[in-house]
């Protein structure tokens, strides 16, 4: 017998499954693929961060600068006054692993970040627009709130947060691992981590001064100038409204039964 080769049937990689059914399946089918690996992530952070304690991350990042940071002079005045006002405000926290730096960065726009080790980057635009020693003392109890919940280094990425737990479990140093300040400030922190940190940072003021008098002014006044004021953008872009921040922080006042209003300590510089 012969062999005859047949075409084979039109239509014979078609599936009979509708297009958009099959469109729709691979829709559903990436979206879950993408909230697993997303969550995957959340939890390789999350248990990385259980092996690198505090002390750990003290000691790791004891003397680091990101990458692209641009320092003021180390003789500027407002630098030493600045820490010397962390070191009060941490004093609220008594068990803190953290010794905290302070380094401001030479930059127009508003913005005060944490960074790992206990590093407090203040900018010189902020600098230039808090008028007294009670608004500064609120931003940076803000920033010790980030560190008493470890927000900072949740904020820094799956890469940085393993290569920091190689670096614990090897004891090896993070001199390798490329940190930039922009990083971190980029991916900014949750709705409920700010809440949480305005918090503490609130607490913190009520100690040292007695009342949290002028502790959000400085809010206030961003929130009229909200529009004009170019430079507000980087610490709103990372900060939630400055509104819902006085509005929470209000309630927070009264709820604790702190005093409103007190003797307010003018800036030393
Ligand atoms: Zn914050």
């Amino acid at each position: 017998m012969r062999f005859v080769a047949k075409q084979p049937k039109e239509g014979i990689n078609v599936s009979d499954t509708h297009p958009l059914v099959e469109a729709s399946t691979l829709v559903v089918g990436l979206t879950a693929i993408f909230v697993v690996i997303v969550l995957a992530i959340i939890f390789m952070i999350e248990v990385a961060l259980f092996f690198v304690s505090a002390e750990d991350e003290a000691n790791l990042f004891g003397d680091w600068l990101p990458e692209d940071l641009i320092t003021v002079a180390p003789d500027d005045d407002r630098l030493v006054e600045i820490q010397l006002l962390v070191d009060r405000l941490a004093r609220h926290w008594p068990d803190s692993p953290y010794t905290f730096r302070v380094e401001i960065d030479d930059s127009e726009t508003a913005n005060a970040m944490a960074l790992p080790g206990g590093l407090i980057i203040v900018t010189r635009g902020l600098l230039d627009r808090v008028e007294s020693e009670n608004e500064l003392a609120f931003v940076l109890g803000h920033e010790l709130g980030h560190f008493k919940n470890r927000d900072h280094l949740r904020a820094l990425g799956r890469g940085i947060v393993l290569a920091m737990f190689f670096a614990v479990v090897t004891d090896s140093d993070v001199a390798g691992i490329g940190i930039k300040a922009t990083d971190i400030t980029i991916r900014g922190f949750s709705r409920r981590q700010e809440t949480n940190a305005d918090e503490f940072g609130l607490a913190v003021v009520n100690s040292e001064y007695g009342h949290v008098d002028e502790a959000w002014r400085l809010f206030e006044r961003w929130e009229v100038e909200n529009d004009s004021v170019i430079n507000l953008v980087t610490y709103l872009s990372t900060h939630p409204e400055s509104g819902d921040r006085i509005i929470d922080m209000k309630r927070q006042a009264e709820a604790e039964g702190w005093l409103l209003t007190g003797d307010v300590t003018p800036l030393n510089w």
